[in-house]
């Protein structure tokens, strides 16, 4: 009776062993009709019962009985969590359902632009930068070598706010003097941000844009450097490694030499109408970083050197992708704006 003893703990081992193993409804089925079916392991010592004695069909009749309870609410239990997770997956899937119509946000042109932009200059070694839109005269103007009576000051079309010496920034170029107090050289910044000018509006000027800002100073900085930073960044932002870089004499007063760089037509080899048939555009504002912008900063310009360039962020956005007209970018236009999606 011993030997029968056992044959129950190992039926019953195994038993939940494998119902714990199922990992299906199918292999489920499986265990239950080995164990508890009709041919089943349970079933067969039931059937030695009747040559047992009266005294150990007392005794193994009801233990029988309950292991046979126990290993059928065993399978239950497994057979509903295998249920339950069958139901969380494709059971439950119906490929009729109505599903009601949703709006989808997406990333705004300003903010992918700025995101392909930053992650160009942040690959060649620059830090982001950020300074704030309402600025005073001395970030904008007397950092930038641009002094009270110089024509330059008209020639931005200011914002004034009705605060004393308190402006809209014209340009990025005024992030230039907070990076060099922030950061003493070698320093290498590009700062995106918004610029204002009390200009009327049109295609492809506006009063509100954006403007991307370039400053890397350090010893022995050279043109050379300049036009190949200009170039590598061209080339990854237009996607294209044919790209070429030309080079005019340019003015603004916080450079020196200034240079106007233009890229060659990423689109055309012979003119086309983004280039207006020319194969050149021009792209970049860029020079040598003036003495006396470094010295207004606080930086030896005995020491050191640097370049600096600026762009107009939603000039280099029309340009690749085709945008006519300046004022959609904050339009609120949502067909427009979809296409970026
Ligand atoms: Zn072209």
């Amino acid at each position: 009776m011993k030997n029968l003893k056992t044959k129950i703990s190992t039926i019953e081992a195994q038993c939940l062993s494998e119902l714990k193993k199922a990992r299906s409804l199918e292999s489920l089925e499986s265990v239950r009709v080995s164990y508890l079916g009709r041919n089943g392991a349970l079933t067969d010592l039931m059937s030695t019962l009747k040559t047992l004695s009266l005294d150990d069909k007392r005794t193994f009749g009801p233990a029988l009985n309950q292991l046979k309870q126990r290993l059928t609410l065993a399978y239950e239990s497994r057979k509903s969590e295998l249920e339950k997770k069958s139901n969380t997956s494709d059971a439950l899937f119906d490929v009729t359902a109505y599903k009601p119509h949703q709006m989808q946000g997406s990333l705004h042109l300003y903010t992918q632009i700025i995101e392909q932009l930053s992650s160009i200059f942040i690959s060649m070694g620059y830090t982001i930068a950020d300074g704030p839109e309402m600025e005073t005269e001395y970030y904008n103007f007397t950092t930038l070598n641009i002094p009270e009576d110089h024509p330059a000051r008209d020639s931005h079309d200011t914002f004034w706010l009705s605060q004393p010496d308190r402006l809209l920034r014209t340009h990025t170029s005024s992030v230039q003097a907070h990076g060099m107090e922030k950061t003493p050289p070698p320093l290498a910044l590009f700062a995106p941000g918004r610029c204002y000018r009390n200009e009327a509006t049109d295609a492809t000027h506006d009063f509100m844009f954006t403007q991307g800002e370039g400053v890397f100073i350090d010893k022995n900085v050279s043109m050379a450097q300049l036009l190949a930073t200009a170039q590598t960044f061209l080339q990854q932002f237009f996607g294209t490694e044919k790209l070429k870089i030309r080079v005019r004499p340019g003015y603004f007063p916080f450079v020196e030499p200034g240079v106007e760089i233009d890229g060659s037509c990423p689109f055309c080899d012979k003119g086309c109408s983004v280039c207006k048939y020319t194969t050149w555009i021009e792209l970049l504002g860029a020079g040598l970083i003036h003495p006396n912008v470094l010295r207004v900063n606080g930086i030896d310009p005995d020491q050191y050197n640097g370049f600096a360039f600026g762009f107009g962020i939603e000039r280099l956005a029309m340009i690749k992708y085709g945008i006519t007209d300046i004022r959609l970018f904050h339009s609120a236009n949502i067909p427009f704006l979809k296409q970026f999606a």
